[in-house]
């Protein structure tokens, strides 16, 4: 990890904060991962954590999320710069990288990257976390037990997820591309699936407030005319309104977000970049809105900023 916390073109707050204060303050906190060598069609994903921090601090929009939190203020959200992913055991330092940001509290996003990262973060979330629940938005389960002779490939980060007990819920939203197979490692790991024609029938996910989210946004669960720029484009998909509903609705307490398998290779127009940072601000923004329960007063329910 490199690089604690610089954040380019802010004014007037904190640009630099020390792994003390995020200790404090707990804010949420940008962790880039620059990875897509388990893509199993098309590379470029690796270069979408700069693309979507160039949008994020973009003059064309401001900080603030839409439901009045400032994202520019430090003990809401900090950037903790990337994690130097090793070739030769990329999922140990993604682990580690994870492990070494929650010493602090933060509660990290990870900006991807293929979505194979999930499954070494959520093992760094783990170590420090009771049960969670995986909320996870996509077009594809990525449920496969090997894919292509790959069994850490982007398409399978949920069966290692599930085989290792690491979710005690995993919820999927906007699947669209159900193979039997997939139906079946479903039905094997108990995994929950609103399915495109679900949702549009207006089925939601049922998460109570106590227990705790982890957040999985693959950028191709939204439908290719608002996020293109995917390697895997599906049509048929989630709005970003829906999206935004879904973040802004959580009642449970968030420890952990990723946002996945954003392609500026083949984001022709940088909308998609600009999605991303869209709904990375609101997720830093219900991550502030709804905290963990203090393990000193153990009788309050979910507390509200
Ligand atoms: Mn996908
Ligand atoms: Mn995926």
């Amino acid at each position: 990890m490199q690089n604690l916390s610089r954040r380019p073109r802010l004014k007037g707050v904190a640009n630099r904060v020390t792994f003390a204060a995020m200790a404090l303050a707990t804010p949420a906190a940008i962790l880039g991962v620059p990875y897509d060598a388990s893509s199993s069609f098309r590379r470029g994903a690796a270069r979408a954590p700069a693309t979507i921090r160039e949008a994020l601090w973009s003059p064309a929009g401001n900080s603030w999320a839409e439901t009045l939190v400032d994202t520019s203020d430090a003990s809401v959200l900090v950037d903790a710069g990337d994690i130097e992913v090793d070739s030769a055991d990329p999922r140990g330092s993604i682990q580690s990288g994870v492990e070494r940001l929650r010493e602090t509290n933060a509660r990290p996003i990870l900006l991807g990257g293929d979505h194979s990262i999930t499954y070494p973060i959520v093992r760094g979330v783990r170590r420090t976390s009771g049960p969670i629940t995986i909320v996870h938005i996509d077009a594809h389960t990525d449920l496969y037990d090997e894919f292509e002779g790959d069994r850490f490939s982007h398409a399978c980060p949920f069966a290692r997820i599930m085989e290792e007990g690491l979710a005690s819920r995993l919820v999927q939203i906007g699947i669209r591309t159900l193979t039997k197979h997939q139906r079946e490692q479903a039905d094997r790991f108990g995994v929950e699936i609103i399915d495109m024609r679900a949702w549009s029938r207006g089925a939601r996910p049922d998460i109570s407030r106590n227990e705790t989210v982890y957040l999985s946004i693959d950028l191709d669960g939204l439908d290719p005319a608002f996020a293109p720029g995917v390697s895997h484009p599906e049509p048929g998909g989630l709005s970003v309104r829906d999206v935004l509903s879904l973040i802004q609705g959580l009642e449970a307490p968030m420890t952990a977000a990723d946002i996945v398998e954003c392609n500026p290779d083949v984001d022709q127009s940088g909308v998609t970049s600009v999605v991303a940072a869209k709904l990375l601000k609101e997720i830093a923004a219900a991550m502030y809105c709804v905290r963990e329960i203090p393990r000193s007063h153990p009788a309050t329910g979910g507390v509200t900023a």
